[in-house]
């Protein structure tokens, strides 16, 4: 693959076409880890302190040790000038951090597999950013006092087991749709399987609350501090559907891809409302702003 970074938290760039894991490493073969991930935009990482915050947040969750926030800073600092000196001018890359369990075979002695990757954005985010999406509800099968009854379900850690959103994508796409949202099992709206729900009524900001049992999102949160610097008003609150008809627009918002339109839900299509681009500029502005 060209253009592309693997690098260990010790700061040792390896061959991103080389072997690298071993094949007992718990990340393989249950799952059983963490990951973040994050834009690289004119060379630096985004919204760094937010995405080690919810690093170490998840790490608890699944009592994996704390990891090493200085040092993922410092890697994360030299893989992205690393990148935009590397990639074509003003490539855009995405940077996954990977914490894992370690290997099986070492069992209580393991240590975390600690990585990181940078490689080039998907084509398609530049056509999502500008066109936005069309999106189907499906449903999660759990309810929304689920994360706090059965934390053994790590609702709400980024944890590498992603199959499941994987399959309610290639779902939604067998069925002409480009993107999910997930209801709970009473039909509130959680989140998308890769990004945050964000509806917008005049100047005010609504996003359901992570004890729904969702990922609590760093764009989302960059946006709604921002948002509220310049006098919009933001609230958490359960959502239904209706609610998300009813608003003037309302969006999937992630760290890649930053803010993407719904379009069209479950085929109501959605009418364009004149505040799209100041929501949309706001969302790129809050991932600017971060100064560490
Ligand atoms: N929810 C889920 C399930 C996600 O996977 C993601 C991001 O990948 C998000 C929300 C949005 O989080 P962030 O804005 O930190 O990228």
């Amino acid at each position: 693959m060209s253009h592309s970074i693997l690098m260990t938290l010790d700061g040792e760039r390896h061959d991103p076409d080389a072997p690298f894991l071993c094949a007992d490493d718990l990340a393989a073969v249950r799952g059983d880890g963490i990951f973040e991930t994050l834009l690289v935009r004119g060379g630096r990482a985004r919204c760094v302190a937010l995405h080690l915050e919810r690093l170490a947040r998840s790490a608890a969750m699944l009592d994996l040790p704390e990891p090493d926030a200085d040092a993922w800073r410092e890697v994360i600092d030299v893989a992205a000038k690393q990148w935009t000196a590397d990639a074509p001018r003003g490539a855009e890359g995405l940077m996954r951090l990977v914490y894992s369990r370690g290997r099986e075979s070492a069992g209580h002695d393991a240590s975390p597999t600690a990585y990181l990757t940078v490689g080039p954005v998907a084509d398609r985010v530049t056509a999502v950013r500008r066109d936005g999406v069309s999106v189907v509800t499906l449903d999660r099968g759990y309810s929304i006092v689920a994360a706090s009854s059965s934390p053994w379900q790590l609702l709400g850690a980024k944890t590498l087991s992603y199959a499941t959103n994987m399959a309610a994508l290639r779902h939604a796409t067998a069925q002409g749709f480009d993107d999910v949202i997930y209801l709970s099992a009473e039909g509130a709206v959680l989140e998308g399987p890769r990004s945050t729900v964000i509806a917008v009524y005049d100047k005010t900001l609504v996003t359901p609350p992570s004890e729904v049992g969702i990922l609590p999102g760093t764009t989302a949160r960059a946006t709604f501090e921002l948002a509220e610097k310049e006098g919009w008003d933001t609230s958490t609150r359960v959502l239904r559907t209706a609610d998300l008809i009813a608003a003037d627009s309302f969006w999937l918002v992630s760290s890649v891809t930053l803010a993407a339109r719904v379009t069209a839900l479950n085929r109501y299509v959605t009418p364009v409302a004149s505040n799209t681009e100041q929501f949309a500029d706001l969302v790129n502005r809050a991932i600017g702003d971060d100064t560490e």
